[in-house]
């Protein structure tokens, strides 16, 4: 993580974090380093020291459709979502 990045809420790297009307929460049990999260929603992950995602404070700069890209494209659906009630949409 370089200078010029901060993370969405430090006190939570992995989340969870709202963003519009989702919330989003990285299982880092789950999460394998695959970085596919990085590769499509490049505002939003980056891996920290212990190759987990976190959640950077950028994540505004990507569509909806990116953020939930990002978690379909998770190998080990890591990427938890949430509607602005509390409602899973991801994984289903
Ligand atoms: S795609 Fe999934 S497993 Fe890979 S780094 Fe992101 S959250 Fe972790």
């Amino acid at each position: 993580m370089s200078d010029d990045q901060k993370l969405k809420d430090p006190q939570n790297p992995s989340g969870p974090v709202t963003v519009r009307n989702m919330t989003f929460h990285v299982d880092r049990d789950l999460c394998i380093g695959a970085a596919t999260c990085v590769a499509i929603a490049p505002n939003t992950y980056i891996m920290d020291s212990e190759a987990k995602a976190i959640i950077l404070d950028t994540a505004d700069n990507d569509t909806d459709d990116a953020l939930l890209d990002a978690a379909r494209g998770c190998p080990t659906a890591a990427i938890i979502v949430q509607d602005k009630d509390g409602h899973q949409i991801f994984p289903q």
